[in-house]
């Protein structure tokens, strides 16, 4: 039995906005980042972008958000219906659920 090194190239990060761990191929490249890698994988990247309307209504920059959603695991929950697609009546809803969540410390 040989003992396999572990290949840095295939070792898994975990998410920083959905905290699951996923294989590095799961992140987009970001050469600003110290591993190279952006810290959110790129699905939650997809959703991220698809809040961008919302965020910049709240005045909500993609870092602050991130940070919210660290301290708020609801606003994660929120982001990712989110992305099942919205209308813009449910728009109008989730943008008051986020005030709410947000204002909510
Ligand atoms: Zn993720």
């Amino acid at each position: 039995m040989t003992r396999q090194k572990i290949d840095p190239e295939r070792a898994e990060k975990a998410c920083s906005f959905c905290k699951v761990m996923k294989p590095r191929d799961a992140f987009s490249k970001n050469r600003s980042n110290r591993d190279g890698l952006n810290s959110v994988c790129s699905s939650c990247d997809q959703v991220i972008s698809s809040c961008g309307q919302l965020m910049i209504r709240l005045e909500y920059s993609k870092e602050e958000l991130l940070k919210e959603a660290e301290r708020h695991q609801k606003l994660a929950a929120r982001a990712q219906r989110l992305a099942d697609g919205m209308t813009p009546r449910e728009a109008a809803r989730l943008e008051l659920g986020l005030e709410q969540a947000v204002t909510a410390e």
